[in-house]
């Protein structure tokens, strides 16, 4: 999230750099020859086009955690191993949405990149944290560092505003019931009072979805669009446990169960043909996060 404290950690910058370089595929564009079978009995895969979006970029990189790493590098992580699965579990055409540059003019690029995919679905990983004002100070590794215990878990956040509300809030369910039928706890802290303006509506209180309509890359983007936080970096246990392969695989077979479950329920564009007029406009929205 932004309007936290944020802190300069190059190092660490560099690691994420790394971490975008090594993906297997292009952090933008089509793969060539997508296959063609498709592997659900209703779901044309090689069809259906997700942008996976990775919050944040490398010059502002969001969220601090509570050891120190940005939650760029996060976010970077989980997204580049949910696109990889995807394109292996047969969905070719899932594209990784890398953006660069500062935080306002980044979400402008972010935006016209995935209009322009013309994708069925796009979805932003994130990783939470919490307001500056309840953040404690404690040293890790001979460093000083902020952390919160306070809140652990996912959440997933949709935007009325966006010109498919029914498709972003099937999407959000969907991948809110496949978290939790994996023991996966949402966070219900953003219907608490101390939130203040963060306070969100529960629209779902199974699936731990809220309602955030000003998030530009959900109400500006012209496909479904759901944003997830991963969980907290900020919570010392948490940051941890989000840092192990179990933990991430665990997320992404989340999403990628999520994804095959809309795919059936919602043809991709291409396999219908069907141009969706879906005029936006877009005010600039300062005070919000990415
Ligand atoms: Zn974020």
């Amino acid at each position: 999230m932004t309007g936290f404290r944020r802190f300069k950690t190059v190092a660490l910058m560099v690691v994420a750099v790394a971490l975008w370089q090594g993906a297997r595929h292009p952090a933008w564009g089509e793969p060539a020859g997508a296959a063609k079978a498709s592997h659900g009995t209703t779901c044309d895969r090689a069809a259906f086009r997700l942008v996976v979006d990775v919050g944040h970029t490398a010059e502002t990189p969001g969220a601090m955690s509570a050891r120190g790493v940005p939650e760029f590098a996060f976010n970077l992580r989980l997204a580049t191993l949910v696109e990889r699965q995807l394109i292996d579990a047969g969905f070719a055409r899932t594209i990784l949405l890398v953006t660069e540059g500062a935080a306002m003019p980044g979400l402008a690029r972010r935006v016209a990149r995935a209009n322009r995919s013309h994708a069925d679905l796009l979805l932003s990983i994130h990783h939470d944290s919490v307001p500056d004002a309840m953040l404690e100070d404690w040293n890790y590794d001979g460093v000083p560092h902020h952390f919160s215990d306070r809140f652990k878990g996912h959440s997933i956040f949709i935007s009325y505003d966006n010109p498919d509300r029914k498709g972003s809030l099937l999407f959000a369910k969907l991948l809110g019931d496949a978290l939790k039928s994996r023991d996966l706890q949402y966070t219900p802290h953003y219907t608490e009072k101390i939130m203040g303006h963060r306070r969100r509506e529960l629209v779902d209180a199974e699936a731990g979805v809220y309602r955030y309509d000003k998030l530009i890359v959900l109400r500006a983007t012209r496909m479904p669009a759901v944003l997830l936080e991963a969980g907290s970096i900020i919570n010392r246990d948490e940051e941890l446990l989000l840092g192990t392969a179990e933990q991430q695989a665990l997320i992404s077979a989340a999403v990628i169960e999520a994804v095959e479950s809309f795919c059936r329920a919602r043809q991709p564009r291409s396999s219908v043909r069907v141009a969706r007029p879906n005029p936006v406009t877009l005010p600039a929205d300062p005070g919000n996060r990415q």
